[in-house]
């Protein structure tokens, strides 16, 4: 199957490719470097018109029962459905994942509407016993605003989607600043959520804002004291800078940064399931995912022999163009993703490392783009530069004696996102769930791939935030407590008497 053309794929989405003609925001492919369009950025005051509209329509929209709410999320999900292929492509063409990975990324959006939809009637609170008699407490929540989102180049759609979806049902609006790498996808999402909106019939105009642009929009949204929750995903960088921004309004932050995710792999695992799932985990997505296995801790007597197959793994993976049938391992971002790689892998060398692979590839095919073998790293320990993320596919292997040692090295980076054991050691599955510091932490399988039913989100330097599944829908409401006395006294709280009547 040939992949579709961009004017194809515009067209799919009632897109007018005459709106990317001009402006001062350059979409390029990271597959060729070609220019994809080019659009305007907003400025301060444009955004602020986007936040005001989106106040404006979450007034109207918090009016609407949750479950009819839902129903909207349901539409914008079967709006997903129908345009699986071509939202995959656009994410291939503009993130340059494989096309099994596009697709993957619009499925997990689906998936996220569905389970939207059935929350939609499961906002819930406790009863909680009063001491008072008479007396009833119980919380309840309530919507909270206007929820800013600021995306990452790598997950362009889904992320959004995790946000998005939950924000709706809960009775919020959402003005989204995509990753200024990947402009296009944004603008095919929200055209399907008109289409869905369009079929919905009453949805308030405004309630899905898109605002284009670099950090200083990200800045700005962060910054704004309208937006009661940013809801943030990129590097620790970012959290660091954006963090302490929305506090300083008090504000709310739920942060998805960086990852540094190990993996240990025990004498008693097996070779075969686990050097599957390193491959999958440490060279999908170009090493581009934050669940990227970036750190291999293998027990000294396996590691020769599990390094020995990975290498031959490694050579012969298809590296190119990710729309094209067979292709694994599709280009950087960029150029500077590149060097940023290059400059890891030297030194690595200069700290006596082992590398194999990691040179780039296809250049006279593609001279403005980035391709590379991805590399495996033997390192003697776990040094300063182990300790950082490299978003690139390095896999760094690190050997152990006892599992002590591999817990302690696990465990001994700033980041907490993904993290995985392979063993058929009961006692060194459990002991390693209960002490792996991560927000993800699997058994038998790699760090990589979370499904959405389960909450996705990390400890330390990732953030701490959690989003999709389980109870995440929480951070998009506000909680009220409430006591209710329907007896004819007033008593008060730990038997405290005020006044002449007590
Ligand atoms: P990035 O930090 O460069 O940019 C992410 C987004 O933040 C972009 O939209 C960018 O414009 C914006 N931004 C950057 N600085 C900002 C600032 N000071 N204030 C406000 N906004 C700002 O990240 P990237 O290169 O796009 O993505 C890769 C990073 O994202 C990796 O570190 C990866 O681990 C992380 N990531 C984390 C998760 C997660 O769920 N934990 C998911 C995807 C990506």
């Amino acid at each position: 199957m040939t992949a579709p053309s961009l004017a194809s794929l515009f067209e799919s989405f009632g897109l007018d490719p005459a709106r990317f003609a001009a402006g001062d925001l350059l979409a390029r492919s990271p597959i060729d470097g070609a220019v994809l369009g080019r659009l305007p950025a907003d400025t301060p005051a444009t955004l602020s018109a986007k936040i005001a509209r989106a106040e404006a329509a979450q007034r109207r929209w918090r009016a609407i029962p949750a479950p009819r709410r839902g129903e909207l999320v349901r539409l914008w999900g079967e709006e997903l459905r129908a345009h699986k292929q071509a939202l995959g492509a656009l994410v291939t063409l503009e993130a340059g994942k494989i096309r099994a990975e596009g697709e993957g990324e619009v499925q997990e959006m689906i998936d996220m509407a569905e389970f939207a939809t059935g929350q939609s009637r499961q906002l819930y609170g406790l009863t909680i016993a009063s001491e008072r008699p008479g007396h009833r407490m119980m919380e309840t929540w309530h919507p909270l605003g206007v929820v800013g989102v600021i995306t990452a180049f790598n997950f362009p759609v889904a992320v959004f989607a995790w946000n998005a979806m939950l924000a709706l049902v809960c009775g919020d609006a959402l003005v989204w600043k995509p990753s200024e790498k990947t402009p296009l996808t944004a603008l095919a999402v929200l055209a399907l959520f008109a289409r869905a909106c369009r079929r919905f019939g009453d949805a308030p105009e405004g309630l899905i804002e898109v605002a284009q642009g670099d950090a200083s929009i990200g800045q700005a949204l962060a910054d704004d004291p309208r937006v009661p929750l940013v809801s943030a995903t990129g590097s620790t960088r970012m959290g660091a800078t954006l963090a302490p921004r929305v506090a300083q309004r008090f504000g709310r932050a739920l942060l998805e940064l960086g990852g540094n995710n190990g993996m240990i792999v025990t004498p008693s695992a097996e070779l075969d399931l686990a050097l599957r799932t390193i491959l999958f985990s440490a060279i999908g997505t170009a090493g581009q995912r934050c669940t990227t296995l970036r750190r291999l801790i293998v027990h000294a007597n396996s590691a020769d022999a599990l390094v020995a197959r990975l290498k031959t793994a490694y050579a012969t993976a298809t590296v190119g163009d990710p729309r094209e049938p067979g292709t694994l391992v599709g280009p950087l971002i960029d150029r500077n993703a590149f060097d940023a790689m290059q400059a890891a892998l030297a030194e690595a060398r200069a700290e006596g490392g082992v590398i194999h692979g990691g040179e780039r590839l296809l250049a006279e095919r593609f001279p403005a783009a980035a391709y590379v073998r991805p590399a495996i790293v033997e390192l003697p320990q776990q040094s300063a530069l182990v300790r950082r993320e490299t978003f690139a596919p390095i896999l760094y292997v690190l050997r152990y004696s006892e599992f002590d040692e591999a817990l302690a090295l696990h465990n001994d980076v700033p980041q907490g996102l993904a993290s995985a054991i392979f063993t058929n050691d009961l006692r060194e599955a459990e002991r390693f769930i209960a002490a792996s510091d991560c927000g993800i932490a699997n058994v038998n399988i790699g760090p990589s791939g979370a499904e959405i039913g389960g909450a996705f989100g990390g400890e330390k330097a990732t953030g701490g935030g959690r989003e999709a599944g389980s109870e995440a829908w929480k951070a998009y409401m506000r909680r009220a407590t409430n006591t209710i006395n329907y007896s004819l006294a007033l008593p008060l709280a730990q038997g405290i008497s005020f006044g002449p009547t007590g």
